[in-house]
């Protein structure tokens, strides 16, 4: 039987991971801070742990396994990881996690293990028209990304590759846009924009409005679940290193974003545009390398995703009225 660490699976990709190899029938161990909040654990194992700390990490990785996944970060929507606040300990806590995992996987010989980098280390200067974004894979050197976020990714992905090149660890670089779907961060100050908009369009009643971070004319696009799923281990198991993007080249501005969840939940609001952090004016995944070098590209519509988002997130907005009914 094959064997999986997931670091991060209690987190949102980590935790439907974990579900996805166990359906391929691995033996699955995961680790986190935290228990999966949605859904009970699927993995065989589950230890609660702090990965800043070495002896954690040695801990973890007491056996061989086929693949590691180190998905483990300090992170969040752009409420968490572009107002400053938060940057020392984004910095700290998930470079330290890298470190660790690294050293532990090195020294128990352990060669296979992805890492999930971000579109975040990406240059800003390359994102200032929302129109014309470029995140080709061979865009990010001169480096400039815009929060220390994408600059711990930026450091992380040369630690992974350095592993690579000095010990000849089969280390696998992905660079993740934006990927949504249930399960996820919905309300805890974490949360990204589809379920952020998500939880305001539930809130909201019909022909009311919901308030939005900054014009919405910025463009992004995101990936549902599944397909980050499907393409990160087909990533994992294949002979090639990266850094790849992996993500949706469905652009879309907030407004629409927020027009087509409306649409989803057969509600007409309107849109009210408030101060925020934003990020970048304009991103969307570049997906040539990754399917010149592995022979794939996603398909599945940004609608289709939220048609299954949308309802588990209102889901958690009626559970949440109920317990604080009187
Ligand atoms: P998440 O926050 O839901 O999951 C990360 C998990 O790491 C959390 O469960 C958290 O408790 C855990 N963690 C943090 N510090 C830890 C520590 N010291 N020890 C043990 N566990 C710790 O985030 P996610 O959306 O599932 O993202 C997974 C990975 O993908 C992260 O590395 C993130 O930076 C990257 N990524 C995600 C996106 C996205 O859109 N979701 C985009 C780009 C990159």
């Amino acid at each position: 039987m094959k064997s999986a660490l997931v670091c991060g699976a209690g987190g949102f990709i980590g935790s439907h991971l974990v579900k996805r190899l166990k359906r391929e029938g691995f033996w699955v161990r995961g680790a986190d801070l935290k228990f999966p909040e949605f859904a009970e654990t699927e993995a065989d194992d589950f230890i609660i742990t702090d990965l800043r700390e070495p002896v954690n990490c040695r801990a973890i990785v007491d056996r061989r396994f086929d693949e590691v996944y180190q998905l483990a970060a300090d992170m969040g929507g752009a409420g968490y990881v572009f107002v400053g606040e938060h940057d020392a300990d984004i910095m700290h806590n998930s470079a330290a996690i890298n470190l660790n995992m690294l050293e532990a996987c090195k020294n128990r010989t352990i060669k296979r293990i992805f890492y999930s980098s971000s579109a975040c280390m990406y240059p800003q200067h390359n994102q200032l028209d929302p129109n014309a974004p470029v995140t080709r894979e061979d865009s990010a050197y001169p480096a400039d990304p815009d929060s220390e976020y994408g600059w711990e990714k930026l450091f992380s992905e040369r630690l992974y590759l350095a592993y690579h090149k000095n010990y000849g660890m089969d280390v696998r670089v992905a660079r993740y846009h934006n990927i949504f779907g249930p399960e996820g961060s919905w309300r805890d100050g974490r949360e990204k924009a589809p379920a952020a908009l998500c939880r305001k369009v539930a809130e909201a009643k019909n022909g009311g409005s919901i308030e939005m971070w900054g014009d919405g004319e910025q463009t992004r696009s995101f990936m549902f679940v599944d397909e980050c799923l499907e393409a990160t281990t087909r990533l994992t198991r294949s002979n090639w290193t990266g850094p790849v993007n992996i993500g949706s080249e469905e652009m879309v501005t907030i407004n629409q974003l927020a027009e087509m969840i409306m649409g989803v939940a057969g509600k007409q609001l309107d849109i009210i545009h408030i101060p925020g952090p934003l990020g970048v004016r304009g991103r969307n995944s570049h997906n040539d390398l990754f399917e010149e070098k592995l022979g794939w590209r996603p398909s599945q519509t940004l609608n289709e995703g939220i048609k299954k988002t949308y309802p588990w997130i209102e889901r958690q907005v009626e559970l949440m009225r109920g317990s604080n009914a009187p």
